[in-house]
């Protein structure tokens, strides 16, 4: 069965003299536990609302979300909160928005912190670990993201991602922003991390040569809704 099951999410945006704007139309999909499902689509078709619409970052106006046994469209704000330790999303800019006096080891290890889980010692030796994992020296931790490089900056943002122990991410043009040799760098690490950690990935990427690398299936989305989805090969093979 399905970890994510989404049926008929719809989100709009306030256009133009009083029109509405469908970012979202009717989207439905679902994900299989261990499955990467690439999302590509040209710019403005639609992608980042629908990750962002997943988590309910951005509110979704109608549909359905099923995930891990859980309907998130009607759970409450600390429902939705518990709910997202299972359902994670790496940035394409990560750490525009975050405090740059946080050191490395900080940002990963806060949402251990939010959450409530472990010890100071425990959450560090939990941090050193996630550091390994995403190929990163034990002494990042000390130090500060601007000190890293745009690929390394992403393994932390990927490494704060698994904190939890997530079943989903949500990786949202999380190598668009990167130089090509660092691009398959961070792929090969999200796909050996899927193996290695049996998880579930929704991939978007406006860049097919990107998204055929790393996916299972793929969806194609034009002006809002997805209008082809299949096994990678058959999209690739498709006009
Ligand atoms: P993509 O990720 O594929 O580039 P987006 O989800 O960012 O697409 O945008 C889908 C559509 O919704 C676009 O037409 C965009 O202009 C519009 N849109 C996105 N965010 C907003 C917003 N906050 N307010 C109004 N319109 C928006
Ligand atoms: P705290 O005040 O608890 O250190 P932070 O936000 O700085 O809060 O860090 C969050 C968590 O991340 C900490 O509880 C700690 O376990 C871990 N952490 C912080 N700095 C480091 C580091 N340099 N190396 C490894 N883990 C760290």
């Amino acid at each position: 069965t399905a970890l994510i099951a989404v049926e008929g999410l719809t989100k709009t945006y306030p256009g133009a003299n009083g029109a509405r704007v469908k970012a979202v139309s009717e989207v439905s999909f679902a994900i299989a536990p261990g499955e990467v499902l690439g999302v590509v689509g040209e710019s403005g078709c639609g992608k980042s609302t629908l990750g962002r619409a997943l988590l309910r970052l951005i509110e979704p106006d109608g549909g359905a979300i099923r995930f891990d046994g859980k309907d998130l469209m009607t759970l409450s704000k600390s429902g939705m909160k518990a709910a997202r330790r299972d359902l994670q999303i790496v940035f394409q800019d990560p750490f525009g928005s975050l405090n740059p006096r946080h050191t490395v080891g900080g940002i990963i290890g806060e949402p251990l912190v939010v959450h409530g889980i472990g010890t100071s010692d425990s959450r560090r030796a939990r941090v050193a670990e996630l550091l390994g994992l995403v190929g990163l020296p034990e002494d990042a931790g000390k130090r500060f993201p601007h000190e890293f490089s745009g690929g390394q900056r992403q393994r932390i943002a990927i490494a704060r991602a698994l904190a939890l122990e997530p079943k989903l991410i949500v990786a949202d043009e999380a190598v668009s922003a990167l130089d090509v040799s660092i691009q398959s760098q961070i792929i090969n690490l999200i796909a050996d991390l899927r193996r290695r950690l049996g998880l579930s990935i929704l991939f978007i990427s406006h860049d097919l040569s990107v998204i055929r690398h790393v996916s299972d299936r793929i969806a194609v989305m034009y002006l809002g809704r997805i209008v082809e989805i299949g096994p990678a090969e058959a999209i690739m093979e498709s006009p």
